[in-house]
């Protein structure tokens, strides 16, 4: 049976690499009929922080990758590794090294010095009981080297790019696989725990790729079963440099506060690397999982497309029946109620921010900042659009009469609306433009929106007739 795993390091918010790593590993098992797991690699504990595993795990759920079995943390199975770790001692495929920073730094200097590449001079390879009783009598902590054979060839299949071939003699010498205070260091742990968690496909970042043979000759000095790999392409930003805050938002946090669904970064992050094979591009995760397979992965760097990301939210947005919508709104701004920020808005102001901009937002946030008029009596008037379409002398005088006849108008619907407002126009015998926006301006404080007739419906009379008494001492003040 496929199982697969995640294995974050808790040093942060989850960010979209990660995600779409999460996304291929949960897809892949559940398109097997697999399992997924996860593991929190919380052994660096210089950058580790407790409460960024909980952004990770609440990212993960946010998304909808929900997992199989327990959470394994690595903090919790320092004496297994420590175990694993005298196991090969005993079989003479790794040692105890005794060297001390300082003696460390000198041999590096040396290779500096000489212009070659630094490899550990293997000095406590073959050390005599005697010395080592006398190193621990000085205090010396060990830590434990893993035995590189010299000359091999590692070769491997990974699932994305192919045979893989590495000469040991370019790994860079005798690695430490448990540091002098006792910790696991990485591509020590990661081998431990992908073979007591069963995992049978490694799937994660490109940038691992010169870790998998390291890890490799960890697996045969174990006689344990090696895995399958598969290592997914880079995310690039648009400037195809590798993605990072310069190119705007990359957590998954980020985007939650921007307004973005879901479904929607899920299907996006889904493309980064991967395609149905036609051009769909809108693709939801059942049938992601049906269609799936880890060997269809490109192999070259994907690239974040911001615009892209908002447009397919707003085909999500657009394909959620109102009253959906209405609960995903309200989801929302208790969550950024939480963040400390959020709107004052009842379900009544969200149906009426739905009808009007559901066509229109590109994220949940976009319903909000649109619709401030909405839910708000004092929203404030963009002083360009005052300027511009309240600037004729007679403007509120118009704009007070309109009021009056609209107040008399019963039957409050668009196409009624319409014919009120064009035949006082024309009365006047003032264009129905001048008309149309300065009542757009005076209604929602804006000069761009929704259909100003539909809009006037939604709002309803009441509203409507006050604002436009009100323009006068509001807008100009
Ligand atoms: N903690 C490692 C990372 O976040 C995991 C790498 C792996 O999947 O082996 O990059």
């Amino acid at each position: 049976m496929v199982r697969t795993r995640f294995a974050p390091s808790p040093t942060g918010y989850l960010h979209v690499g990660g995600a779409r790593t999460a996304i291929f590993n949960y897809l892949y098992s559940r398109h097997t009929g697999g399992k997924f797991l996860l593991r929190i690699e919380d052994t660096d504990r210089q950058r580790f922080r407790p409460e960024w595993v909980d952004a990770i795990l609440n990212g993960l759920r946010w998304l909808g990758l929900d997992w199989d079995e327990d959470v394994v943390f690595q903090s919790r199975r320092l004496e297994r590794y420590r175990e694993v770790a005298e196991e090969l001692i005993r079989r003479g495929k790794a040692y105890r090294c005794y060297c001390t920073p300082e003696e460390l730094e000198a041999e590096r200097e040396e290779a500096r010095r000489r212009g070659v590449p630094y490899r550990y001079s293997r000095k406590c390879l073959h050390l005599t009981d005697e010395q080592r009783r006398r190193y621990e009598a000085e205090g010396r902590k060990p830590s434990i080297r893993f035995y590189v054979p010299d000359d091999r060839e590692v070769v491997f299949r990974d699932l994305v790019h192919g045979e893989i071939t590495y000469n040991t003699n370019d790994l860079g010498g005798d690695f430490i696989i448990v540091r002098s205070d006792g910790f696991p260091t990485y591509n020590f742990a990661v081998v431990v725990d992908d073979h007591d968690m069963g995992i049978t496909h490694v799937i994660r970042g490109d940038d691992h790729i010169p870790n998998t043979p390291k890890q490799i000759l960890i697996y045969e000095a174990m006689g344990w079963e090696v895995p399958q790999f598969a290592h997914l392409p880079m995310i690039l930003g648009p400037d195809r440099q590798k993605l990072s805050k310069r190119h705007g938002s990359t957590s998954l946090e980020e985007f939650r506060l921007q307004g973005i669904l879901p479904e929607a970064l899920f299907n996006y992050l889904l493309l980064l690397g991967w395609s149905p094979g036609d051009n769909r591009e809108i693709i939801s995760r059942e049938e992601a999982i049906r269609l799936f397979d880890i060997r269809d992965v490109h192999k070259s760097a994907a690239v974040f497309d911001h615009n892209k990301l908002h447009w397919m939210n707003s085909e999500y947005i657009r394909s959620l029946d109102d009253e959906e919508l209405v609960r995903r709104l309200k989801e929302y701004n208790d969550y950024l109620k939480r963040k400390g920020e959020g709107y004052d808005v009842s379900d009544e102001h969200l149906r009426t921010l739905v009808r009007l901009f559901k066509e229109r937002a590109k994220t949940l946030r976009d319903f909000f900042t649109y619709g401030v008029f909405v839910y708000r009596e004092d929203f404030p008037y963009d002083p360009k659009a005052v300027k511009k379409r309240l600037k004729d002398p007679n403007i509120f005088a118009y704009l007070r009469e309109l009021a009056d006849r609209f107040e008399a108008l019963d039957d409050w619907r668009e196409e009624r609306i319409e014919e009120v407002l064009r035949s006082y126009a024309d009365e006047l015998g003032v264009k129905h433009a001048l008309l149309i926006h300065a009542t757009r301006v005076a209604v929602s404080g804006m000069a761009v929106g929704p259909s100003l007739f539909f809009m006037l419906e939604v709002l309803g009379k009441d509203r409507v007739v006050r604002r436009l008494r009100e323009v006068e001492r509001r807008a100009t003040l």
